[in-house]
This record gives structure tokens, C-alpha cells and sequence, in this order.
């Protein structure tokens, strides 16, 4: 049986390698900390959180909790760590982040079957079955070789995030679908038009909210061809007018009339549970983003799955080069996993990390690798990201809005919720006995 190669100690590295080992399968880690830092590690600790000391909610009524919870069924070494080291956060599971690295680098260079070698991967490894889970700074060289390896166009150093909102929370009333030059009332976009006064409102509002500064090693002037909104809208009053809130060749049925600015949404998914607000990628802080694109007519009670930004992210194009099961179309026996895949998150990454170790160890066994069930809040993410008919493809956190609708209408959006979580997790159950995965939530030998 080959050895499975892991490239990046992150938190989807480290999550592969804690899987796969207890899958029986030998494993080798790298991690090119502390030869070669990234502008954002500080220490050499394997599953170095860089930033915020929070794992999020671990409510059953978040995204963010049905995930933790999928996690821990699967045996998660990160959600292992955080209740070594937790540290009161309400309902968020928060960390001391010194204490949860060292523990997942003491468990994974502990683990008889698992070689940690700290030295930089410059090029894709000839080894395989293989995990590339180098993060969202994936250094220099090794961006290069994916970048050859996948094509020039499938790999970004930038995201532009717009915010995506609840298709349940959008005021139907208001707004109106229609394509551009299309026929009124008919089309693919949702419009909600503003008045002259409604865009004042909302334009001195934009320009004035408060945003979150570009980190040191972020270079900003990357981003002409993908500006933030308010950026956009800094450069004069009617710029956006001739941008992303141009209204020309859109008639409101309910008026006849052409609206004197339109903000236009677009389905992220075929049912229409998530809309996407076309242009609008922005570095406002989210409550910021809450408070002023609330002020859109129709999106008043928004309910955001995901918030919009920009930073600095090496991603790869995972609709166009991925299989559901975290393997590339190209070649079988090469995987990718963590934030590198476009999924958006500490805890997202780590989640793919897990399913990425699962089929690695498959490869290396001469088994077939497995798609996570969709009704799981792990199937559905990494469906979403994909899902080969996705054509602007942008990273993903976990929302409930990603799980297919429940068989019957629930209105009640905390019932409807509960529900989706309660299916989720007997559907990991059912998958987990099915695959004899058991031995994932079980001590390390
Ligand atoms: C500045 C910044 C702030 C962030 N803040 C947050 C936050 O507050 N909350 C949140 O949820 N997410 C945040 N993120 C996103 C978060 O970092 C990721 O979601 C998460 O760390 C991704 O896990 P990963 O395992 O994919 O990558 P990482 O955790 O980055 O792990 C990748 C590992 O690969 C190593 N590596 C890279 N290239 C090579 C190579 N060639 N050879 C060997 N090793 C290599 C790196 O040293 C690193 O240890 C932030 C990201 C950045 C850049």
C-alpha cells in the first residue's frame, strides 16, 4: 500500500493526516514552517490559527454548528483541540490558539504511522496518492507548478466576494425578475429598483461605512478589474449608475418605467434559496455590509448567508478542476483540500481536510473514493464548490442555504432549521456505517 503525501500543516493538512492514519495508511506531512513562514504564520505550530481566535458559533441553529457537529461524528483532530483549549465565547467556540496548535502538532508527530518533514514542496510531488493543502498562501514555487499543472486560469490570488442573501428574505413585493433588454417580469435576475432619493440614501451611506483594512501583504492595486462597491462608488455620485447599479434596459412591470438605479441578483442555486448581489464585492465589515445593503428596497429584512470581501487567496477553480470527491479530474490520485479548494473558513477548511484524508487513504488502498451525502452541511459545501456548472466561481462558507430544501414547506425558520439539522446528521450517521468509517471517532491506536 502507497503512502499518502500531504503538502501543507494547516488545518486541512492536519485534519488529512489525522484521517488517514487512523484509516491504517501510512502518511507523510509537510510543512514548510519555520524554514519558510507565510506573511501571516507566526509560529512553526502545525494548524496555526492566523487570525481570529474563533472556531464561530457551535449552535445545532448555525451553519457553522451543524458543521462542527458532522466534524466531531467524523473525528475531527481540530474540533479535538479546541476542546483541549477552549476559552469562554458565549456560544462561539473559541480558543487559546497556542494551545490548540501545540496540541494537534504534538498528536500528529506523536502518531506512529504519520512523518512530519518540515521543508517547502516546490513542485507538485511524483508520490501519490497526494493532498496539496497549502492554504490561502501557498508559496511562490508551489503556486507556479499548480498553476501549470491545472492551466493558467484556474488558479487566483484574489477573492472579490459579493454577498449572498437568504432567497427566504428577500420582500418579493419590491422587486421584480427581468434580464436586461429582456422581457419585463420575466428573466433570470431579480431587480430591486431605487428611487433617486432611495440611491442618494444608500450611496452617502456606502461611501461613509466603515471597512476592513487590506492586511500589510495585500497589495490592493490587484484589484482594478474587481473593485470593491464602495470603492467604485468613491471615484463620483453617478459612477455606479454606469456600473453595477445601472439601470438601462430594465423595466419594472409594476411602474413600466425604466427605475433610476437597480441592484440585481442573481440565483447561486437552481432552487433560487440563495441570491447573489451581482458587483457587489466589498470591504465593509459585516455589520456594516448588514446596515447599509438593508437599505436596498426589497432586501430590508436580508437574512446574509455569506458576506461579501476581498483578500488575499490563492484558490483554484474547483467547479471546472475537481471531482466531488476532492480529486482532480485530471489525475485521480492527486486531491485537493482546505481553503485552497475555494471553501472559505477555519472550520470549512478543515472539513474538507477530513473528506480529502478519507479518499486519499481509499487511493492508496485501491478503493473507491466517496462523495459526502448532500443533505450534510460537508456534502453540500463541497458540491457547491464543485459543481461543474458553476461559471464564476467565488469561495463558499457553510449556510444553510446550500442544503437541498427539506421535502416539506417549513416556514418557521428556526423549525426549518432544526430539521435540516437533524437530517444532516442522521444522514453522516447512516454514511459513516455504511462506509465502516467508525474507526475515524475512535482513539488513535
Ligand atoms: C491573513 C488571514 C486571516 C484570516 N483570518 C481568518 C479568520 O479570522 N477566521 C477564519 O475562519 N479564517 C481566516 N482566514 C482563512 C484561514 O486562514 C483559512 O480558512 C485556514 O487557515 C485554511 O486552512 P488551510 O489548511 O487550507 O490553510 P492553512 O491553515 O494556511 O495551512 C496551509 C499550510 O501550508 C503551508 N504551506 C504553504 N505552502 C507550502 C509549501 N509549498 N510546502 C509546504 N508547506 C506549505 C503553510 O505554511 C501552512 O501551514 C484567514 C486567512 C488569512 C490569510
Amino acid at each position: 500500500m502507497s503512502k499518502v503525501i500531504i503538502v501543507g500543516g494547516g488545518l486541512a493538512g492536519a485534519e488529512a493526516a489525522f484521517a488517514a492514519s487512523k484509516l491504517g495508511v501510512e502518511v507523510v506531512l509537510y510543512e514548510m514552517r519555520p524554514e519558510r513562514m507565510t506573511p501571516a504564520h507566526k509560529t512553526p505550530y502545525l494548524a496555526e490559527l492566523v487570525c481570529s481566535n474563533s472556531l464561530k458559533a457551535d449552535t445545532p441553529d448555525t451553519a457553522s454548528g451543524l458543521l462542527k457537529a458532522e466534524m466531531r461524528l467524523l473525528g475531527s483532530i481540530v474540533l479535538e483541540a479546541a476542546e483541549a483549549a477552549r476559552v469562554p465565547a458565549g456560544k462561539a467556540l473559541a480558543v487559546d490558539r497556542e494551545v490548540f496548535a501545540k496540541y494537534i502538532t504534538h498528536r500528529l508527530e506523536s502518531a506512529e504511522n504519520i512523518t512530519v518533514i518540515r521543508e517547502e514542496v516546490k513542485s507538485i510531488p511524483r508520490e501519490r496518492p497526494c493532498i496539496i493543502a497549502s492554504g490561502p498562501l501557498t508559496s511562490d514555487a508551489l503556486s507556479q507548478s499548480i498553476k501549470e499543472f491545472l492551466g493558467e486560469d484556474n488558479l487566483s490570488f484574489y477573492d472579490a466576494i459579493s454577498p449572498i442573501v437568504d432567497g427566504e428574505s428577500i420582500d418579493y413585493d419590491k422587486v421584480f425578475w427581468g434580464d436586461r433588454y429582456g422581457e419585463a417580469g420575466k428573466g433570470d435576475y431579480l431587480n430591486c429598483p431605487l428611487t433617486r432619493e432611495e440611491y442618494e440614501l444608500f450611496y452617502n451611506e456606502l461611501i461613509n461605512a466603515e471597512c476592513v483594512p487590506f492586511k500589510e501583504f495585500e497589495e490592493p492595486r490587484y484589484f482594478e478589474g474587481c473593485m470593491p462597491i464602495e470603492e467604485l462608488a468613491r471615484r463620483g455620485k453617478d459612477t455606479l449608475l454606469f456600473g453595477p447599479m445601472k439601470p438601462v434596459g430594465l423595466i419594472d412591470p409594476k411602474t413600466g418605467k425604466t427605475p433610476y438605479a437597480v441592484v440585481q441578483l442573481r440565483k447561486e442555486d437552481r432552487e433560487g434559496r440563495m441570491f447573489n448581489l451581482v458587483g457587489f464585492q466589498t470591504k465593509m465589515k459585516w455589520p456594516e455590509q448588514q446596515r447599509v445593503f438593508r437599505l436596498i428596497p426589497g432586501l430590508e429584512r436580508a437574512e446574509f448567508l455569506r458576506f461579501g470581501s476581498i483578500h488575499r487567496n490563492t484558490y483554484i477553480n474547483s467547479p471546472r478542476v475537481l471531482l466531488p470527491t476532492l480529486q482532480t479530474r485530471k489525475d485521480e490520485t492527486l486531491l485537493f483540500a482546505g481553503q485552497i479548494t475555494g471553501v472559505e473558513g477555519y472550520v470549512e477548511s478543515a472539513a474538507t481536510g477530513i473528506i480529502a484524508g478519507i479518499n486519499a487513504a481509499k487511493v492508496a488502498k485501491g478503493e473507491q473514493p466517496l462523495v459526502v451525502p448532500e443533505e450534510t452541511m460537508i456534502g453540500a459545501l463541497i458540491r457547491y464548490i464543485t459543481d461543474p456548472s458553476k461559471k464564476e466561481f467565488q469561495p463558499m462558507n457553510a449556510n444553510f442555504g446550500l442544503l437541498p430544501p427539506l421535502k416539506v414547506r417549513v416556514r418557521n425558520r428556526q423549525k426549518r432549521r432544526q430539521l435540516l439539522y437533524q437530517r444532516a446528521l442522521e444522514r453522516m450517521k447512516e454514511w459513516i456505517k455504511e462506509h465502516n468509517l467508525e474507526v475515524l471517532s475512535h482513539g488513535m491506536d
